[in-house]
């Protein structure tokens, strides 16, 4: 199968994702050292080691040069995997340790990615390890950037040992504020995170592959069509699932719950979408079609202007009509 579909990303991380090459260039140390410090190994045992890799990332996002050339070189890589449409998501208060105020740390990012040809928006990720001061924070810096950059919040790190259900009040807050967002749910911790995740009103999921357990999780989702934003390679690696054949994400597409498929750190995870597409299509039996309408889902539940949804529709429609022309 041709891997070169246009395709629409909704879940990346940038700490996750910075090339080894310039983490090299900026830490002064060699490409092996890099890769042994920011690529998860093949031994991982669970998401707090995964989660390991990305000290050094963050450790030279810290000024303005460094975080735009990160954006505009993750822009650059998701071009080159045929990305029509992008939202890259990150936690901005981890890039204020030498005295960069959280604003610039956003503008900076957003410069990086006004330097590539495709729209790509920001998710300000809200850390279940970090303070309700700290998360607030991020939320007051999503509403002032909303549709100026960012276009949504997440809820990321450390599911098992912070519950989503503790995080109710925030949510409730964010509602009131009407900032859409979606929640990392069902990685680490059951279904009943996903559960708590759909009643705090999300419309997307993080992961969720833990919800196959689960009659209810399963049409909570199918009922309300919310979409889960699958990351193979990286539910392997941090063992949310045992091995690809046993990925719940062709289980979820047959029963009609809308399935996008994303990278989560391209770096961490050493992959980018066309591994990712490759590996489904090896392992289970997804048509072309199928993957052009897993980005249709993808983009109908995304945070794009109507504008910008319109466009990436016309674009995947279109290069659906010639692929049956070809044939
Ligand atoms: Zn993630």
């Amino acid at each position: 199968m041709n891997m070169m579909i246009p395709k629409v990303e909704l879940h990346v991380h940038l700490d996750g994702s910075v090339r080894l090459s310039t983490l090299a260039e900026l830490t002064g140390l060699s490409l092996e050292e890099v890769q042994n410090q920011a690529v998860t190994s093949s031994s991982c045992q669970n998401l707090e080691e995964y989660l390991t890799r990305f000290s050094l990332p963050i450790s030279v996002m810290q000024t303005k040069e460094n975080l735009r050339r990160i954006a505009r070189e993750l822009g650059e890589d998701l071009m080159k995997d045929h990305v029509l449409y992008a939202e890259v998501r990150f936690f901005p208060l981890a890039h204020t340790k030498e005295g960069l105020e959280p604003e610039e740390v956003i503008l900076s990012i957003l410069e990086g990615f006004q330097e590539v040809e495709i729209p790509i928006h920001l998710i300000l990720c809200m850390m279940r390890n970090e303070s309700l001061e700290k998360n607030v924070e991020v939320i007051h810096l999503a509403k002032r950037f909303l549709n100026k950059g960012v276009v949504g919040l997440d809820l990321a790190g450390d599911e098992e040992n912070y519950e989503t259900s503790l995080f109710q009040d925030l949510f409730h807050f964010i509602h009131t504020l009407n900032i859409p967002f979606t929640i990392h749910a069902g990685e680490m911790a059951s279904a009943e995170s996903v559960i708590s995740a759909i009643q705090f009103g999300t419309s997307r999921i993080g992961h969720g592959v833990r919800s196959s357990s689960s009659d209810k999780a399963l049409e909570l989702l199918k009922e309300k069509q919310i979409l889960l934003e699958i990351c193979p390679t990286s539910n392997i690696q941090t063992k949310a699932v045992k091995n690809i054949k046993e990925h719940p994400i062709w289980k979820f597409y047959q029963m009609g719950i809308p399935v996008c498929i994303n990278t989560d750190n391209r770096t961490v995870s050493f992959t980018d979408l066309e591994k990712e597409y490759r590996l489904l299509s090896t392992h289970f039996p997804f048509t072309l079609e199928d993957f052009c309408q897993m980005n249709q889902m993808a983009v109908a539940s995304s945070f794009a202007s109507e504008e910008e949804k319109r466009s990436v529709n016309a674009t995947l429609e279109q290069y659906l009509k010639q692929f049956k022309e070809w044939r």
